[in-house]
């Protein structure tokens, strides 16, 4: 058990659940600090809980295709359309990943550390980038606001964010690009039938 540190804004003692988080929120005061391996550096913000139903939960754990995972946090964003979410989770045997939730549909995608993006200025919905060695077929180009978050969570984007967004496929793969005030991120991934998601019943206590 990794001893605890302390959140830099109310002084609660919290866990950093893997070696993957980037940013923690303080459960108990809402406060967004940026972990770096060792210490919190508080950012200032403080998250909101936006409630959008989903059969998936904070510290969730099911299986994705057969394999074990668990969910460490979570984003949500509101858009033009409605809300996406963003489910933080380690996957057994595959490190971390995120599982984009919108309307009811699933994608599982993992962030390309190593890939430059174009500017966010070149994508047009239907047209095509050159993306980490992908011809990527744009549908969708826009802006989105952070305006929910829980737990701990990868990257670089932070809840109150408002963000530049780019999503289309490269054939069977999905390809998007979240252009955030702190980087850019790239990230690639599949859909995921509903049957090869499962999610353990929410227990209490
Ligand atoms: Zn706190």
């Amino acid at each position: 058990m990794a001893d605890p540190i302390h959140c830099p804004t109310c002084g609660a003692p919290l866990v950093v659940r893997n070696r993957f988080v980037t940013v923690v929120t303080c459960e108990f005061c809402g406060g967004v600090s940026l972990y770096d391996g060792g210490r919190l550096d508080p950012t200032g913000r403080s998250v909101e809980v936006v409630q959008v139903p989903s059969p998936l939960y904070l510290d969730a754990t099911g299986q994705i295709g057969g394999r074990d995972f668990r969910v460490l946090g979570r984003l949500v964003y509101e858009y033009d359309g409605g809300y996406w979410t963003e489910w933080f989770v380690e996957v057994e045997g595959a490190g971390r990943a995120w599982l984009v939730e919108d309307e009811g549909a699933f994608s599982i995608v993992q962030e390309q550390s190593d890939v430059t993006a174009p500017p966010f200025e070149e994508a047009r919905p239907a047209g095509s980038l050159r993306i980490g060695g992908l011809d990527v077929f744009v549908d969708e180009v826009g802006e989105a606001t952070v305006v929910g978050a829980e737990g701990q969570l990868g990257g670089v984007i932070l809840p109150g964010e408002v963000i530049q967004y780019v999503d289309g496929v490269a054939g069977e793969r999905e390809v998007s690009v979240e252009y955030g005030e702190r980087g850019v991120e790239v990230y690639v991934g599949r859909p995921v039938p509903r049957d090869a998601l499962v999610v353990d019943e929410e227990t209490y206590g």
